[in-house]
């Protein structure tokens, strides 16, 4: 591991001013990914931003009937909640599908969104990788690439986002709020959070350097019947080849989104309009133009009967 300085922040605008401040500093929550990335010498930052004292834990109802979940809300207390466990149940069963307990203890809503992939040649450092090393290759093309993405990589990176919470998370419409280097706060629509790696799969989020995730907002419940499935290769302690995030209606209407298969959450809203025509008619347009690789074709009709089987169990 490299040496670095650190400090604790007192403040959110103060955390980011002091990112802009200090070059190659990075905010550190559980430390759960950066910790290891460090150890790895995969990312290698000067100055570590101790962001645990911030008062960002709380998870508070919002006028318009939704949820605000502070940034530093644990996984093990988001999933818990008994709001999150009555109106956005999909959030809490893709929570409870990641990781292990004692991650879960620790890990945060803001470290759990900004997670790195889980793609081996971004972990190998004797291997080219675009995302690690920019304009280095991509040993995952042409490489070993079962885990990888069959929709909406590039010729650069055809790595996936490796984040369960963030799947539900986009299939409810959720907001990323920040605070700017600046001051200046926003609200990012958790649809434009995450980017398609195209020639920059190292920028992997909207943020910019130093902005700081201060919560996530969902809107009010959706209702409906919400399922979370993962389908992996252990029962636990690994991470999806396919997973699927759905809000079934009644009526047969609905959402639904995909993990394991893209550089993000993967949510087509076209799509949802077949979703009274059952699996097949929703896969075919959620994944028209899939580009999979030898090695991951069998995720095109796991997603399939993956999301059959979901929409089975939401008729009850
Ligand atoms: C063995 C293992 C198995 C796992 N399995 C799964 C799984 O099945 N599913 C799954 O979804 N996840 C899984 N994970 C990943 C785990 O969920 C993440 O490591 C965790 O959520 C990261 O949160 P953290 O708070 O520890 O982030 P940290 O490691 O502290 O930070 C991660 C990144 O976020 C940045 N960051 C942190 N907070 C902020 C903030 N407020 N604003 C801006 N930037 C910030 C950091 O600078 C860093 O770049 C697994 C991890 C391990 C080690
Ligand atoms: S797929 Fe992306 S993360 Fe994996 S080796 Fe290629 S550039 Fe690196």
């Amino acid at each position: 591991m490299r040496t670095f300085t650190y400090e604790r922040a007192n403040s959110p605008a103060e955390a980011a001013a002091a990112a802009e401040r200090m070059p190659g500093a990075k905010f550190i929550a559980g430390g759960t990914n950066l910790l290891d990335l460090m150890k790895l010498e995969i990312e290698t930052p000067a100055h570590l931003i101790d962001v645990n004292g911030l008062d960002l834990d709380g998870v508070d109802p919002t006028p318009d009937g939704g949820l605000r979940i502070g940034a530093l809300v644990r996984n093990t207390d988001l999933a818990a909640d008994p709001r999150v466990r009555r109106d956005y149940g999909v959030l809490s069963r893709a929570l409870l599908a990641g990781a292990s307990g004692q991650l879960r203890n620790k890990a945060t809503t803001a470290g759990n969104l900004l997670q790195r992939t889980r793609c081996p040649y971004f972990y190998d450092t004797a291997q080219p990788c675009n995302k690690r090393q920019p304009g280095s290759g991509c040993a995952a093309i042409g490489g070993f690439s079962r885990q990888l993405a069959v929709i909406g990589g590039s010729e650069a990176c055809i790595a996936t986002h490796p984040s369960d919470m963030a799947v539900a998370m986009r299939v409810l419409d959720a907001t990323v709020e920040t605070v700017r280097p600046d001051g200046a706060t926003r609200s990012i629509p958790i649809a434009d959070f995450h980017r398609l790696p195209g020639d920059t799969p190292h920028i992997e989020t909207a943020l910019v350097p130093g902005e700081l995730i201060t919560a996530v907002t969902l809107p009010k419940p959706a209702g409906g019947t919400q399922v979370y499935r993962k389908v992996r290769d252990r029962a636990s302690y690994a991470f999806a080849l396919v997973s699927v995030a759905a809000v079934v209606q009644r009526d047969g209407s609905g959402r639904v989104a995909l993990g394991g298969v893209a550089h993000k959450p993967w949510r087509v809203e076209a799509a949802e309009a077949a979703m009274p025509q059952g699996a097949k008619a929703v896969t075919a347009q959620l994944l028209a133009g899939a580009k999979p690789t030898h090695d991951n074709a069998f995720k095109l009709p796991l997603v399939e009967r993956t999301l059959a089987s979901v929409l089975t169990e939401a008729k009850g």
